[in-house]
Parts: C-alpha cells; sequence; structure tokens
C-alpha cells in the first residue's frame, strides 16, 4: 500500500522530520482557504500515487492565495500516469538550493533493508542510476539494531554535508529508519531532501510504502487507504481474502496457490492468450472464496472466459465444486468457463459437477 505525500509527510513531521506546512484540499475553495492560512510563496502539488509529478503539470509554485486557486484549478483537472487528480496539497514552499535523494528500502540483493542517498536529488534516482551510478551511496542497515549516529554521518558525509546541514541530514537519516521500522515499510523515500540557502534542510517530497501483509498492526495506517484510487477488483479482493492482481488479459484465472497460478498464467500466455488477472484462491477449502472469486472475474468487462485450474492438495475439489455450483447459481455467468480439478477428492467433484453444473462447464483433465 502506498501513502500519498500528504500523508507520508505526516508522518515523517511526527517522528521529528523537518518538513513544510501543508493540508490537503478536494476543491479549489479549500485549496485557496489553506492558501491564505499558510501564507507566504506556496507549492500546490496533485496527490496522486505516481512519480514525476512536477514534469506533468502537478507541482506549481503560487506567490498569492489567486494563483494557488488558479493552480489547484488546473492541477484538479490533470490526469497523472492514468491517475485522476482528486486532492491537492497545499504547502509552504522552500527556496530550493541543491537537492538530495535518500530513501531506506529493502535491498534486494542483500535481503536487508539499506539506505540509499545521492546528492543527484529531485530527479528519478532510477535515471541518476543510469546516468551517474558513482553519484548514489548505498550502505546496508541491520534489521537487529538501528543505524548509529556515526554510521548516519558517514552517508552525509559522502554526500558532501558539512557542518550543520551535516548533522541536520545524521538525524533526518536516523529519523527516516525510525519510520522505516515502525510503520513496516518497505520504502521511505525523500526526493528533494532540500538544503535552503540559509542552511536548513527540508523533506519536500516523501514517499512511503508501506508492507500489505504488515498492516494488520497498523490500524491508523490501515485507515490511509483510498479506495477509490485502486483497481476496483483488487479492493474486491482484498475484501473477499483473496490475493488477486489485476491485469489487462481477456482470461480470468481461478488457481489455488501462487506457484500453479505463476504457472498458470505463464500457460495462457505460451499459448497465445493474456491472462486478466492473478488469482490465487489459497489453500483453504471454503466455497465462498470460489464464489468471491468468480464474482470479480466475471465483473471485469475485458474477461471472455473463465478458466479454473485447482490441484487438490489441502483445498478439496468437492468444496470448490461447491462454490463453483453456488457460483453458477447466485451470478449470472454468460462466459465460458474451462475447468481443470484434480486431486482430494476429484471424484466426488466431478460427480456433483456432472449433476448439477448442468453441463455449463468445459472440462480439461489435465493441465
Ligand atoms: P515529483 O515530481 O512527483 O517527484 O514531485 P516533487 O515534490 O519532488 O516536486 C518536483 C520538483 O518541484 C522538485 O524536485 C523541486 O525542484 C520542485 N519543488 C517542489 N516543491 C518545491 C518547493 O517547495 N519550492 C521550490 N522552489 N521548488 C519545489
Ligand atoms: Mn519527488
Amino acid at each position: 500500500m502506498n501513502l500519498y505525500e500528504y500523508q507520508a509527510r505526516a508522518l515523517l513531521a511526527e517522528s521529528g522530520i523537518p518538513v513544510p506546512r501543508g493540508e490537503v484540499a478536494r476543491t479549489v475553495r479549500e485549496a485557496r482557504a489553506i492558501a491564505e492560512r499558510i501564507g507566504g510563496l506556496l507549492v500546490i502539488k496533485a496527490q496522486v500515487h505516481a512519480g514525476g509529478r512536477g514534469k506533468a503539470g502537478g507541482v506549481k509554485l503560487a506567490h498569492t492565495a489567486d494563483e494557488a486557486a488558479a493552480h489547484a484549478t488546473n492541477i484538479l483537472r490533470l490526469t497523472i500516469k492514468g491517475l485522476p487528480v482528486n486532492q491537492v496539497l497545499v504547502s509552504s514552499a522552500v527556496d530550493i538550493a541543491p537537492e538530495y535523494y535518500v530513501s531506506i528500502l529493502i535491498d534486494r540483493t542483500t535481503k536487508a533493508p539499506m539506505i540509499m542517498a545521492s546528492s543527484a536529488g529531485g530527479m528519478d534516482i532510477e535515471d541518476v542510476a543510469a546516468t551517474a551510478p558513482g553519484k548514489i551511496v548505498k550502505v546496508g542497515l541491520s534489521a537487529d539494531r538501528p543505524m548509529t549516529k556515526t554510521e548516519a554521518a558517514a552517508v552525509a558525509a559522502r554526500l558532501g554535508f558539512r557542518g550543520s546541514a551535516a548533522s541536520q541530514a545524521t538525524d533526518i537519516f536516523r529519523k527516516m529508519e525510525t519510520v522505516f521500522w515502525a510503520s513496516d515499510a518497505s520504502l521511505v523515500e525523500v526526493n528533494p531532501l532540500v538544503l535552503t540557502p540559509t542552511g536548513t534542510l527540508w523533506a519536500v517530497d516523501a514517499k512511503i510504502s508501506l508492507d500489505d501483509t504488515a498492516l494488520f498492526r497498523h490500524d491508523a495506517l490501515a485507515q490511509l487507504r483510498d479506495e477509490s484510487a485502486e483497481d476496483p477488483r483488487e479492493v474486491a479482493a482484498r475484501h473477499a481474502d483473496l490475493s488477486f492482481v489485476g491485469l489487462q488479459g481477456a482470461i480470468g484465472c481461478c488457481v489455488n496457490g501462487a506457484g500453479l497460478a505463476m504457472a498458470t498464467m505463464d500457460l495462457v500466455k505460451y499459448f497465445g492468450g493474456e491472462p486478466a488477472n492473478f488469482l490465487d484462491i489459497g489453500g483453504s477449502s471454503n466455497p465462498t472464496k470460489v464464489v468471491n472469486a468468480m464474482r470479480i472475474l466475471t465483473s471485469d468487462p475485458d474477461v471472455r472466459a473463465v478458466l479454473i485450474n485447482i490441484f487438490g492438495g489441502i483445498t478439496r475439489c468437492d468444496d470448490v465444486a461447491r462454490g463453483i455450483l453456488t457460483a453458477l447459481d447466485e451470478i449470472q455467468i454468460k462466459l465460458p468457463i474451462v475447468i481443470r480439478l484434480t486431486g482430494t477428492r476429484e471424484a466426488e467433484a466431478k460427480e456433483l459437477l456432472k449433476q448439477e453444473g448442468r453441463g455449463r462447464l468445459i472440462w480439461a483433465s489435465t493441465m
């Protein structure tokens, strides 16, 4: 789950990281009121789950409340990387001199957290990695203990910070690590971290990605989810406790087990089809999961056929069959359904489906 910038800024601010004052607005009128309240040089920023907002016209400086309202009007009409902008952050702007990049994230190669930082901030870190990899500092972190002051100061020194800026940076890095652990994040990123001409550091843009599997430990963070900005299929799947990833193809896949789901998608692609989704109904024998899965698959207008691929180990095929029968009863399904069902209680399942499936299923005896 990704947080919006304004939410991420709030988390950073709570832990004592200097963040410019700002508030989120859903309308131009609200944006104007906030601008009047904050005053001074302002920045109006699109709140969407995408980077590169600056380049897309989603970040504008404003000198007056009128100007802020005009920018809010335009930005609230934008679509950035396919995402409609429904909210803007109206924030006090800072005088920008150099821009830095800092993040705490999981390093896939070492399978451990690391701090990644660069003096080439402001732009995408992927671009820095491609054009000037020498400008990126990476230091592994321990899951057993936080970064020491000395370790954080060494990173600050490698970015070129001196004097007071170095001690501010050291403090910010350590606080970012605190936020990373405290929120079970997979990414805490500040880009840019800005050094003003008067020598003060500010976290001007913030991105935080939370680990979905740890959200149950963070009620307050879980509340920050904005379902209106998510794929409606994925929202429905999450409510039904299904592991689902929406894709663009035409073949809806209903599979048990992540490995078999991946193999099924590969197979569909190998034979020239495009899967509409990854869907793992899990290892349990729960007919309602099948009903929910079928409901999600068949409500997607792009889906032209459903492929059910079940290998019953712990999952009982007869339970899956009952789920399918209930789904056929409860949902108007006009699509062809191809089914491969094998393993535990396979014979019972076939019998059930033969008697009550009314010839609606296309049987596959092997994968
Ligand atoms: P992103 O494009 O989605 O990463 O959005 P950012 O918040 O990082 O803003 C993009 C760029 O706009 C930054 O790199 C800055 O150059 C500029 N910018 C953002 N906030 C301010 C601000 O408060 N003051 C000034 N002068 N520039 C800003
Ligand atoms: Mn940014």
